[in-house]
This record gives C-alpha cells, structure tokens and sequence, in this order.
C-alpha cells in the first residue's frame, strides 16, 4: 500500500503553465439569498495547472463561489466558462446548460458525504457508472487505481464507517478523480478532520497538484496556501479583496482588512 507523502517533505512544484486561455474564468458572479446580497462582482480566472485558494472569514462567501462554479448553486448573474463550457447567469439557464457545467468539475465537500451503505468501491464508482454511464468492470479498475495513489490500496471491499476520517477524506478525493474532471473544487476538505489527520489529507492534495491538476480550493490551511497555490483571493463581505501569489497576498498583504484575517488566523 502506498502512503501519501508526508507534508513536511517538499516536493517542488514547476511553475503552473502562464499564457494561454485560463481553464476557469469567472466574471460578474453575483447572488443574493433571501434578498441579502453574499456575492458582488467576483471575478477571478484560473490557469490550466494551478491552484488557486479562496480565504477568507467566515461567511464571506468563498463556499457560494465554489457552488457556482459546479452549478450546485444559481447565481444572479455572472458569467461562469470552464473549458468550452459557458453558462451566463443573467440569462436564467435551464437545467441542460446547468448540468453540463456541473460536469466540467468535481467537488470535495467538508464533510466526505459517502454513501455509508456502500464499499469504498462502489462509493467511487456511483458516480462514473451510474451518471456518466461507464462499464462497472472499467469503472472498477480505475477506482482501484485511485484508491492506490491516495494511499488506500487495500480499502476497496471495506465501508466508510471502518475508515479514518482522513482516510474517509481521502476517498472523497478518489471519488472526485473518477468522474475525470477538468478542475477540481475543495470547499475545506480538512476542517471537519481531528488535527492529526490533517496532513495525509493535504499530502493527497499536493500530489494532485504536482501532477498537475488545476484546483481552486477553499480552506484555512495557510500553510498549504503559502507552499502550493499559485494565487490566494481573500474574500470579505462577498467580494474579492485582494488577490495575487501566494507569498504577497500572505505575507506582505496591501488591504487592512487581509491584515486583520491573517493576524487571527496566523
Ligand atoms: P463562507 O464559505 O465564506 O463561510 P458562504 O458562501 O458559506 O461563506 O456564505 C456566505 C453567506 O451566504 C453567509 O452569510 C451565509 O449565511 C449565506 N448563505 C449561504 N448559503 C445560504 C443558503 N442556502 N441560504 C441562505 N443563506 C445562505
């Protein structure tokens, strides 16, 4: 069984792809909840082969921004293009568009949200089988193939409640990968995790993102932040405070208010 690597152990990254189209653009995002507005002109794009992170206090409004990239969520307006994949939220798009933006992303939730009554591999399989219509044996093989470089190589046959929370985690992340996306979402995929099992977790990810996998991620971990994105937004009240690498925005940052987060959570 191959364990992920160890955090501390630094694996340099090669500098994520510039020029080109960005694989994500996002412009105009906006959303209001029971007439409350949570999102105000985000604008923000992603190279292919990055890692972008969203901070942010709480409530400021990263979360809402991940759902609608993945269609989880409607926004108001905004447009959102993943690949050749467009949808503008002005136009009120129908449940089609929606879903084949949906498919463009995989998302990593908080919480795992396994299924509990399912094996590890028919968790990671659901998705490939069932929504895209992939042979099970095919479906299978690949799954055995993620479960190996997340570090879980003899989990398959085992369900979710024998597992570690970040080993739980770590099949999330097995799950996301089979569906094969362009870009992969994190909405704080380690802060429902006991502080010890942080760091497989964060390994798994970092690996993704040596191998090149375009990632926007929202979390706490300013270490994870500093070491592997290529650019930090720091959202406040909805809208995009500050932006830009990771070793400006976290440690040298223009804005009062990116100021005033760091020092709490540093
Ligand atoms: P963050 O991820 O930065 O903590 P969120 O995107 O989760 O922020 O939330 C932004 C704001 O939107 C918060 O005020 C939150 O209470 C509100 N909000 C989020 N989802 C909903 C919802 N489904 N219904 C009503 N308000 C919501």
């Amino acid at each position: 069984m191959t364990e992920p690597h160890d955090e501390s152990r630094d694996e340099p990254r090669g500098p994520a792809p510039q020029g080109g189209p960005p694989l994500l653009e996002v412009t105009g995002l906006a959303k209001a909840f029971d007439g409350v507005e949570v999102l105000r002109d985000v604008e923000f794009a992603v190279q292919p082969g990055s890692v972008t992170v969203l901070i942010g206090p709480s409530g400021s409004g990263k979360t809402t921004v991940l759902r609608c990239l993945n269609a989880l969520e409607t926004a108001d307006a905004g447009l959102v293009r993943i690949g050749d994949v467009s949808v503008d939220y002005s136009t009120r798009p129908g449940k089609r568009a929606l879903s084949k933006l949906r498919a463009q992303s995989a998302m990593v939730f908080q919480a795992h949200n396994l299924f509990p009554h399912l094996t590890v591999l028919r968790n990671i399989t659901e998705g490939p089988v069932v929504v895209q219509g992939r042979p099970q044996e095919e479906a299978d093989a690949e799954a055995r193939a993620l479960l190996e470089s997340v570090g879980l190589a003899g989990k398959a046959e085992q369900h979710p409640y024998q597992l570690s929370g970040g080993q739980q985690q770590r099949v999330g992340i097995a799950r996301a990968l089979a569906l094969d996306p362009q870009l992969l979402l994190f909405d704080e995929p380690t802060s429902a995790l006991d502080p010890e099992l942080v760091g497989e977790v964060l390994a798994v990810m970092k690996d993704l993102a040596v191998q090149g996998r375009t990632m926007v991620v929202v979390t706490h971990e300013m270490r994870f932040a500093q070491s592997v994105s290529d650019q930090v937004l720091f959202m406040d009240g909805g809208v995009v405070v500050e932006r830009g690498e990771p070793a400006a925005v976290l440690t040298d940052p223009r804005e009062a208010r990116t100021r005033t987060f760091l020092h709490r959570v540093l």
